[in-house]
């Protein structure tokens, strides 16, 4: 049996454990301090945004977001339907209400059709929502001007979950750093890691600190420990911080080798008629954090989950696209608002991501490749 090959997983670059250590030779191993300083400076000025808050989670920072547009209970709020579940989670937990938004195919992120249908009915029935999450899905950015338009036109305010897209560019400019609020995540999968944490960015330096002060317990300035609000244990801790201080030093690097790994599969399977990667839209550069693509059924019958299976017996982690929201038996019965056909339910029957971790070798990568050429051409 081969190594395991993984979708995604961790891979540090050196200095991570030079800065983790500086935590422990100053004994500041506990929440904030200078690696959290040099952290949020680092995301930010990469970012272009001004100010950042560095948070336990991705999910987190979404949250803070939602919150600081005051989301609250009978609220409705746009969201990508393609999407990880935690693009939505916080919503729910503001007891706000979810409306899901397709996919278009260029970028098969949410599609500006269906947004601005969702809000023209939004508008008419005099409720439109407190804000638009949009997803820039495994590291390829939407198509913002549109998006950005049309939130505007409405007056809606936008959260840019970019967890997938660090690294990404979207016409000229990074990805994370559209929308009111922008958020990535250092999960462990993500294309850099802390093992866990997130980042909540804006053009506003006062928004994030009161960012702050919510993942802070919300404590009041009084020596004593006094509340006016109630708050969230949500910052990162200054060890981890170190580690994204260092991952953060080879980020580039990072979205270099994944598009190495996405022009070898192109090369060994892109000329396959079964086979349709996911587009790069023109003017962006996808950080093609997970190589996606999907089956193209007229030239095959292999189904992704076939195919998976038969990728799981060589010890390689293949994985569907995300379910979407609107298909999710936790959100039964929200709204949705499709394309034209249903396209996010089209790119999960059809979809697949492929092990994009950076720690493969060339000769790995080959190896998955012609393990897929191989089971689409016999099959067939
Ligand atoms: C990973 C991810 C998140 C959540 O980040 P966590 O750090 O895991 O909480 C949110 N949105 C998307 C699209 C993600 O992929």
């Amino acid at each position: 049996m081969n190594k395991r090959i993984h979708l995604s997983i961790a891979h540090m670059g050196g200095n991570e454990q030079k800065y983790a250590n500086e935590a422990f030779e100053q004994n500041w191993i506990a929440p904030l301090g200078p690696n959290v300083d040099a952290f949020e400076e680092a995301v930010a000025d990469y970012s272009e945004r001004t100010a950042a808050a560095a948070l336990s989670s991705g999910t987190a920072a979404i949250h803070l977001a939602v919150k600081l547009l005051d989301v609250q209970q009978g609220d409705t709020v746009f969201c990508s339907a393609l999407t990880f579940i935690a693009s939505a989670n916080p919503i729910i937990y503001e007891k706000a209400e979810p409306v899901f938004i397709d996919s278009e195919r260029d970028t098969w992120n949410m599609s500006p059709k269906a947004l601005e249908k969702a809000l023209q009915e939004a508008e008419a029935e005099g409720k439109l929502p407190k804000a638009v999450i949009i997803v820039n899905l495994y590291g390829q950015p939407a198509k913002m001007d549109e998006l950005l338009a049309l939130c505007k036109k409405y007056g809606v305010p936008v959260i840019e979950d970019a967890a997938e897209s660090l690294g990404a560019i979207y016409k000229g400019r990074k990805s994370g750093s559209f929308g009111k609020f922008s958020i990535f995540s250092f999960n462990g999968n993500k294309i850099i890691t802390t093992s866990g944490g997130g980042m909540l960015l804006a053009d506003d330096k006062e928004l994030i600190d009161k960012a702050r002060f919510l993942a802070t317990q919300a404590r009041d300035k009084a020596l004593h420990y006094q509340h006016s609000v109630s708050g969230y244990n949500y910052r990162l801790s200054n060890v981890l911080a170190g580690i994204g201080r260092g991952q953060m030093e080879i980020l580039e690097d990072r979205v270099t080798r994944r598009r190495e790994i996405f022009d070898i599969y192109n090369e060994v399977l892109g000329e396959l008629p079964a086979v349709e990667f996911m587009p790069e839209l023109e003017d962006t550069k996808s950080n093609r954090w997970l190589t996606a693509l999907t089956l193209n059924r007229k030239n095959t019958d292999v189904t992704p989950v076939e195919l998976i299976d038969y990728l799981a017996e060589q010890n390689i982690e293949a994985r569907p696209v995300w379910k979407p929201l609107h298909l999710q038996p936790v959100f039964e019965g929200c709204k949705y608002y499709a394309h034209d056909e249903d396209v996010s339910k089209d790119l999960f029957e059809n979809g697949l991501c492929l092990p994009s971790a950076t720690i493969m070798t060339d000769e790995d990568i080959y190896f998955v490749a012609e393990q897929i050429k191989k089971f689409l051409t016999e099959q067939r």
